[in-house]
């Protein structure tokens, strides 16, 4: 994509009001799998967040306006821009990011796939008609586009983290302000880039970059004219955000940590665990939220379930995403592989048994060699923390009642993962794990098509499927009286 090529030399600006705009200053995006500096992105200020959030104001009435046809045309065109460059907005994601090629395209796929839904789900944007509590009168229910929505996302999923939120946002009529990762606005700003190649109005899609996100997100917390904080990000963050939104009483979705638990009981298909549990923990270098944290696994299942974990772990290739065959990237920064490091040492001075790596992986200082800890106990950090690593800790459990009272001491509530094959010890456990996602003999469970969010301090609201349409409407009421 001869922008992007340019971009990676030049300052690439931020996208306020169909402008591209420079800013007064500029930080620095790094390769986490060099170290090396790729761009120097536009560093906006608090004034800038305003213009962006006037011009999402400015272009709210005419989106809303427009007819639905045509704005799902406009979304469709905007998803098949996005996939005719596939291939270079991968290699963006892996430079900006570190993952692997492979899963770059995954994620232009599965980023993609919610611009294509919300198209078409913008067009059964219902409203409806009540039955009236008097002769005279008639009652309607209109739903309505929310307004200007701020979008901040996180930098483990660039794109995908972006499109989950905007399609569903501009299908339903909201125009949009994103605040995506100091660590990766590159595939942020190439995706609105062609946002507006496909013809999305000026204003209706704006982009902030910015090195210290404070003062930015302060603007989109406080400002009356945004009627909806969209964030996905740490829990801590999430929970300041929350406390700023008070103040103007907005909407908010919010798509926190989690701490996920992977079940594996006595009577699973141990291979299928083991499948599952690589996908699981090992993706995107186990950065993601949905990523199992901790795995419970039955006394009689134990070893095997081990042995076999191990083994597949000790095959993982570790190396640069853009090198042919690397499995496990780099980890975004130095503080990450720090906290992993940490979480093993804690785990093995506590009498955790390490089978494989426990330590940084020659081919740099971000890359961290796939993990797995055996006879992991409570009393350890990994426990508790989201590792947001490549380290599998195995914990021992001997009752059911045990492992589902493990699975739900946490305060997060985001996936959980278990593998059984009696009918009834599915059933009870899909319902007693307090959880916003539930993987039965799956691991791998994120698609449009279904409802994604947590519980607990993993969050509020839902993204993707019809219930994603939601998160960005209102309901008005009308009373039509004297018939
Ligand atoms: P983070 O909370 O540090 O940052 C997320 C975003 O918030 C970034 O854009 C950042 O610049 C911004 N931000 C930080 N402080 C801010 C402030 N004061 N005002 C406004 N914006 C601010 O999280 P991260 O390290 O980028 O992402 C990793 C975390 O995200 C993990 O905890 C992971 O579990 C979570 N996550 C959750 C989901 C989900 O859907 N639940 C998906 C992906 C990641």
């Amino acid at each position: 994509m001869s922008f992007i090529e340019q971009w990676l030399h030049d300052a690439v600006p931020a996208l306020v009001g169909g402008q591209w705009r420079k800013g007064q200053q500029t930080f620095a995006v790094d390769n986490p799998a060099t170290g090396e500096t790729i761009a120097h992105v536009a560093d906006l200020s608090a004034d800038d967040t305003r213009d962006a959030v006037a011009a999402a104001y400015e272009a709210g009435a005419a989106w809303r306006a427009t007819p639905v046809k045509q704005r799902s045309a406009l979304l469709r065109r905007w998803f098949e821009l996005i996939n005719e460059h596939a291939d270079d907005l991968a290699r963006l994601m892996t430079l900006e990011q570190g993952k692997p090629l492979a899963e770059a395209k995954g994620e232009v796929t599965y980023g993609a796939s919610f611009i294509e839904f919300f198209a078409e789900e913008a067009k059964r944007m219902a409203g409806e008609t009540l039955p009236s509590h008097g002769a005279d009168k008639r009652l309607l229910v209109l739903r309505e586009p929310v307004g200007v929505v701020a979008a901040i996302t996180p930098w483990n999923f660039p794109l995908a983290m972006i499109t989950r939120k905007c399609a569903p946002a501009l299908a339903a009529g909201c125009t949009v302000v994103i605040k995506p990762a100091e660590a990766t606005p590159l595939t942020a700003l190439a995706a609105a880039y062609l946002a507006l190649e496909a013809g999305l109005p000026a204003g209706t899609i704006n982009v902030v970059t910015a090195s210290k996100p404070a003062a930015v997100g302060e603007v989109l917390t406080t400002d009356p004219r945004v009627r909806k904080v969209s964030f996905t990000g740490s829990t801590p963050v999430g929970k300041h955000l929350l406390a700023q939104c008070a103040s103007t009483v907005k909407k908010t979705a919010m798509e926190l940590g989690g701490n996920a638990p992977f079940i594996v009981f006595d009577d699973a298909d141990v291979d299928a665990a083991v499948n599952g549990a690589i996908a699981s923990k090992f993706r995107n270098a186990g950065q993601t939220c949905v990523c199992t944290n901790r795995f419970l696994v039955q006394d009689g299942i134990y070893d095997a379930f081990v042995a076999k974990l191990t083994e597949r772990v000790n095959a993982l290739n570790v190396g640069d995403g853009l090198a042919d065959g690397s499995i496990i990237g780099p980890l975004i920064n130095q503080a990450a592989v720090d906290k992993v490091q940490r979480h093993v040492d804690d785990a093995v001075s506590k009498g955790a048994r390490l089978l494989c790596g426990g330590q940084p992986h020659a081919a740099g200082d971000r890359f961290f060699t796939p993990t797995v800890l055996a006879d992991v106990t409570t009393e350890m950090a990994v426990a508790d923390e989201e590792t947001f690593g490549p380290v599998a800790p195995v914990f021992r459990f001997q009752r059911d009642e045990e492992a589902i009272a493990m699975a739900n001491d946490t305060p997060f509530g985001l996936a959980a993962y278990f593998y059984a094959t009696d009918y009834r010890r599915i059933w009870r456990t899909m319902e007693a794990l307090e959880y916003g996602m539930v993987g039965v003999n799956e691991g791998l469970i994120s698609t449009e098509l279904a409802p994604f969010g947590g519980v607990k301090e993993s969050g509020l609201g839902r993204e993707g499927s019809h219930h994603g349409l939601d998160e960005f409407t209102e309901l008005k009421y009308v009373c039509v009286g004297g018939l």
